[in-house]
């Protein structure tokens, strides 16, 4: 639902709450003071009725004693113009003077046997009547036959004279009289003039309260009657009595004194009346009575004399038409309250929401990514300040997008990218290649990759610092970059030293073709500040689909080519073949099997002599590793050395030999005067990796008490190629310890001048394919002789390894190189046989 909406719904429905609350209020409170006026109104009533009732009781008897008296007055009368006995007198002649002294009738009473008995009367009815039964009445009747003063409570009391209350006739019922009584004793007769009806109850009719009640009725709306119970009667059996024949109810007797008893519920009525008797309170109860609502009120009266109970009879309804009167009235305001309310309402929201639907739309807008859209809003109110802080958020938010862009990019370009080269990385290459895959399926193209490895690399970084180290690779990048085509090739950093360039659509021809171009060109020196550098680069190929469809299987096939290309000397590039992969096998099973001979001190040394060949002394040996397989047989350490270099294994392979050939010579040494010299070869690897390398070359050779003099080092020129300062250290430690050290297999490698004249180096060791070039004729022996020469001008020792033939031995003699090693003397044979030949027979 809209703001605007809910606005002005709530306006509306908060001012419905409120005006419903109010009419509620509102109702019971006229509730209330309709029901008050109403009390009001009965009390008043109730107050007046009581009033008017005393009132026409009092006036009442005093009419009663006015018409008492003026019967007297007739009685005296009558007895004036009477004879004293009754016998004489004629009921026409009573006619003539009730009709003179204007009373209703007269009735002469006498005394019979036991009883008061009219005997003479106007009134038929009276004649022969007998009183004996009229209980307080005949006893006044005889005080004054008695000429005793009346003593009864009721009527008028004078002398020789009394009149009763007004009652019912006892002789005719249908009448209501007032009677006077006379006698003084001068006749035989009581006199007792009378008024019928008329002339009683005109008084009560003009005077009486039934008038105001009346009054009451007509004039008070809601009143529908006044009634005034007599409290003994009401709601019981008749009190008839029945005196001379005649039933009739006494006056005092009657259930209802004044008003009227329409509304009748008799049972009730009788019950509340008695209720509020008790009390001495109002009740009041609300029932339907002749079809309507009525309340009646009860309200008790206690006089001097009697008490009795004013009902009033109300007409509900009319309350309840005066409240749901009232009610519509209000209901009709509450509606239109509402309406204008409403209006109102959405006329004031729609100034709010306005703005702020503008606001919305503009802000989604924005959300959907419109940033730097601008709210246009002339305004000073908290709108206008949203609306600043929006267009502020939405340029924020185009900054940092446009930011958030750039550094996708780039970080995106780092992903995929190599920071130093800004080639591709691994990552893009291997997505790449899985795209390509698809399409080189679909064309049925082939796709090479070559994986490039710089040959010690290592060794720059070492001795040149990681920046020239870093300057180089970006240079070799460059190079290797410029011998490929762009659009059909990727040339990615795998890391390190290491590339991979992956050729789309390469013929096997044309990759190799690429890669020796590679290998050619990373050859070429390189030129870092004052610092001419030469490296290589050994290249491995793998082709798809031919070698494998995977692209990770490619790459470490393409590794495993280059490893080849390594193990053949570097700076080549070499195909992947099955073979390659059988090798990885194979060399797997090599170091397990050679893990545990190592364990098992299994490992064995073979010992070749050293020669002096001018005069045929035996100068020293060479220990070399044997290790002969239960499975394998014999295998060369040519094979097994490189795989320990690259496991760790060479170290504990080094100290079996060491221990074991130190012992061995210093065994032989201990009755020779001419002492034998120990040569053990060391690997490039324990100079790198061994700590404390001199310490341990030391300690061997003092527990098998041999003497440092008589140890050599025999180590290839790759361990000066990685001649760090910790390697220099370590040699010209082990050097100033006495011992010497020799470069194996010399003129391999790439030692410069620089390093042999600086390094700590006491003999060269020329390699056996030079001496094994020299032919009978002494051809091909240029490298040997310039060898030999080389050693002589630095002052150092030179021995020939590799001497198979005669030639060879007479050709390095005249070239004054006396030192010789090789089969033409005897091949490496073990501790044994060495004894046997050399150990026992020189003594
Ligand atoms: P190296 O140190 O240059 O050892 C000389 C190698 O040439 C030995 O091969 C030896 O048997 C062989 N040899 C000696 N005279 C002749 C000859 O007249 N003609 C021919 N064709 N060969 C000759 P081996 O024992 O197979 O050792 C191969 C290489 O393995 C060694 O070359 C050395 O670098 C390494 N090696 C051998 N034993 C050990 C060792 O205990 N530790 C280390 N680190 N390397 C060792
Ligand atoms: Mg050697
Ligand atoms: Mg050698």
């Amino acid at each position: 639902m809209s703001i605007k909406k809910k606005i002005s719904l709530t306006f509306t429905l908060l001012v419905m709450v409120i005006l419903i609350l109010n009419n509620y209020l509102q109702y019971m409170h006229s509730k209330d003071q309709l029901l008050d006026s109403i009390e009001r109104e009965i009390n008043l009533v109730t107050e007046e009725v009581t009033f008017q009732i005393e009132n026409a009781q009092k006036g009442a008897l005093y009419v009663e004693n006015m018409i008492g008296r003026e019967l007297r007055t007739a009685s005296i009368a009558a007895l004036n113009s009477l004879p004293p006995r009754h016998e004489d007198i004629t009921n026409e002649q009573l006619v003539q003077i009730a009709k003179e002294l204007n009373v209703s009738h007269i009735t002469l009473f006498a005394k019979a046997e036991d009883d008061i008995v009219g005997v003479k009367s106007t009134d038929s009815h009276e004649i022969g009547i007998g009183t004996k039964e009229w209980g307080y009445w005949y006893t006044a009747f005889e005080q004054l036959f008695a000429l005793e003063p009346v003593t009864v409570e009721e009527g008028l009391t004078l002398p020789n004279y009394w009149s009763g209350p007004i009652e019912i006739a006892s002789s005719n019922p249908d009448h209501t009289d007032k009677w006077g009584y006379y006698y003084d004793g001068t006749t035989n007769y009581i006199i007792n003039p009378y008024m019928r009806d008329k002339e009683v109850l005109e008084y009560e009719e003009k005077f009486g309260p039934v008038k105001v009640m009346n009054r009451f009725t007509s004039k008070l709306d809601g009143i529908l009657e006044i009634t005034v119970f007599n409290p003994e009667t009401f709601g019981k059996a008749d009190a008839t009595v029945t005196i001379n024949g005649n039933k009739f109810i006494k006056i005092s007797d009657e259930p209802i004194w004044y008003g009227s008893y329409e509304y009748e519920n008799t049972a009730t009525d009788r019950d509340y009346i008695q209720k509020t008797l008790k009390t001495g309170k109002s009740e009041q109860y609300t029932e339907p009575l002749q079809g309507k609502d009525v309340q009646k009120t009860f309200i008790p009266v206690k006089d001097n004399e009697q008490s009795y109970v004013i009902g009033i009879a109300y007409d509900y309804g009319l309350v309840q038409q005066q409240l749901t009167h009232d009610l519509m009235d209000h209901i009709g305001l509450l509606l239109l309250s509402m309406v204008i309310v409403f209006i109102a309402s959405s006329i004031y929201s729609r100034t709010i929401t306005k703005p702020i639907s503008y606001v919305v739309a503009q802000v989604n807008e924005i959300a959907k990514g419109n940033f730097g859209k601008r709210l246009k809003m002339q305004r000073t109110d908290e709108f206008g300040v949203l609306a600043e802080n929006v267009n502020a958020l939405s340029e924020s938010l185009k900054i940092y997008t446009d930011d958030l862009v750039k550094s996708k990019k780039i970080i995106e370009f780092q992903a995929y990218h190599d920071p130093l080269t800004s080639l591709p990385n691994r990552r893009f290459i291997k997505e790449k290649v899985m795209v390509l895959e698809q399409t080189a399926k679909e064309l049925n193209q082939p796709i090479s990759i070559i994986f490039l490895d710089v040959d010690r690399f290592k060794h720059v970084n070492d001795t040149l610092g990681h920046n020239i180290g870093d300057e180089l690779i970006v240079e070799i990048s460059k190079r290797v970059l410029a011998c490929v085509q762009t659009e059909k090739s990727i040339v990615a950093r795998q890391g390190g030293d290491e590339f991979i360039i992956l050729l789309e659509n390469h013929n096997e021809r044309d990759t190799m073709k690429i890669a020796e171009a590679i290998v050619e060109t990373v050859k070429q020196p390189y030129k870092m500040g004052d610092h001419e550098l030469y490296v290589s680069a050994s290249c491995g190929i793998s082709m798809y689909p031919e070698h494998s469809q995977d692209v990770e299987t490619l790459i470490m096939y393409a590794d495993m080519a280059m490893y080849e290309a390594k193990n053949l000397g570097g700076n080549k590039a070499v195909r992947y073949n099955e073979k390659m992969n059988d090798q990885n096998k194979e060399r797997a099973q090599i170091e397990s099997k050679l893990r545990k001979a190592i364990e098992d001190n299994m490992l064995e040394v073979y010992y070749q002599p050293k020669i002096n060949a001018k005069t045929n002394e035996l100068k020293g040996v060479e220990a070399l590793v044997r290790w002969k397989d239960a499975e394998l047989g014999f295998v060369s350490p040519a094979l097994f050395i490189p795989i320990a270099e690259d496991t760790g294994l060479i170290q504990p392979l080094w100290e079996q030999i060491m221990e074991k050939s130190c012992k061995q010579v210093a065994t032989w040494n201990k009755n020779r005067e001419a002492k034998l010299a120990l040569s053990v070869n060391f690997s490039a690897r324990q100079f790198q990796d061994t700590p404390n390398i001199v310490e341990k070359v030391t300690s061997i050779l003092h527990n098998c008490g041999l003497s440092p003099k008589l140890f050599e080092i025999e180590i290839t020129e790759s361990v000066l190629m990685y001649n760090t300062n910790e390697t220099i250290q370590a040699l010209i430690s082990l050097q100033s310890a006495g011992m010497k050290i020799a470069i194996d297999d010399f003129g391999t490698g790439y030692s410069s001048m620089s390093y042999l004249t600086s390094l700590p180096i006491n003999t060269l060791k020329i390699d056996q394919s030079f001496i094994q070039d020299i032919t009978e004729e002494y051809q091909n022996s240029e490298i040997a002789s310039a060898i030999i020469n080389l050693v002589k001008s630095l002052q150092l020792e030179v021995i020939a390894e590799g001497v198979e033939k005669e030639h060879q031995k007479q050709y390095l003699l005249d070239h004054n190189c006396e030192n010789m090693q090789g089969f033409y003397f005897s091949k490496p044979i073990p501790a044994n046989l060495f004894e046997k030949q050399y150990i026992n027979r020189i003594e």
